[in-house]
């Protein structure tokens, strides 16, 4: 079984209304709902305002993937938590961010770079496959449209991913790598654009596909082999 944990900010689902009627129950619900659907996965979610961000060493060491949502209060994470996430993903924990995601402190850590990028609500987005052979995008068609979604724009300050799996194109003109893969230590981190807390596109039915594809994908090879993953450090006697 895959073990994920989807973490979720949790603040405009319970403080803006617009947010509420789309999510009642929190984003993190609707990722667990149709994750949980697959036989191969239990899931579980936590919130920032758990205990330990929610990210107890017990719930760390219990996840092979973990999503994260997250907009306003990346701030507020503790840097012990981030410190931690990084280290097991460096060790193959498998990390998917998505949408306002770019700027939580695990992926700008992982990442190095700021993850700025441009934004603009309400737009028409079109999802384009660029890496059909990729097992993310299994499944999924050529191409899709989410309307309204929110408009990210390039240049999105990343380096240079292993990648571009899925690549977006809005009414405005921009562009942006909206599904991106990359590599740290052991872990293998997807990052993926859609999912504006305003707009139901956790709902679409190509975008939970790629969500569950991205999971499989990001579960640690060693974990499904029964090998646990070592400690990333020098080999002694060398
Ligand atoms: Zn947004």
């Amino acid at each position: 079984m895959i073990r994920v944990t989807v973490w979720n900010e949790y603040l405009h689902e319970r403080t803006d209304g617009i947010v509420k009627d789309i999510y009642p129950e929190g984003i993190h619900k609707v990722i667990a709902d149709f994750l949980g659907k697959n036989d191969d996965m239990v899931v579980t979610t936590v919130v920032q305002d758990d205990p330990e961000n929610g990210l107890t060493d017990e719930v760390l060491n219990n996840t092979d993937v973990l999503i994260w949502w997250a907009h306003i209060r990346h701030y507020e994470v503790s840097d012990a938590v981030v410190n931690k996430v990084k280290d097991h993903v460096l060790r193959g924990m498998g990390f998917i961010p998505l949408h306002s995601a770019h700027m939580s402190k695990p992926f700008t850590a992982l990442m190095g770079t700021s993850c700025t990028l441009k934004w603009r609500d309400g737009d028409h987005e079109r999802i384009w496959c660029l890496d059909p052979s990729h097992p993310i995008a299994a499944g999924v068609p050529e191409t899709f449209v989410l309307d309204p979604e929110e408009m990210y724009g390039e240049f999105f300050d990343i380096p240079k991913p292993d990648s571009v799996v899925f690549m977006s194109w809005f009414r405005g003109g921009e562009v942006f790598r909206s599904g991106c893969t990359f590599t740290r230590g052991y872990g293998k981190i997807f990052y993926f654009r859609p999912g504006h807390e305003a707009n139901p596109s956790y709902y679409n039915e190509n975008v939970q596909k790629i969500i569950t594809n991205a999971v499989r994908w990001a579960c640690p090879t060693n974990r499904l082999a029964g090998i646990t993953c070592p400690d990333v450090k020098p080999v002694e006697g060398i």
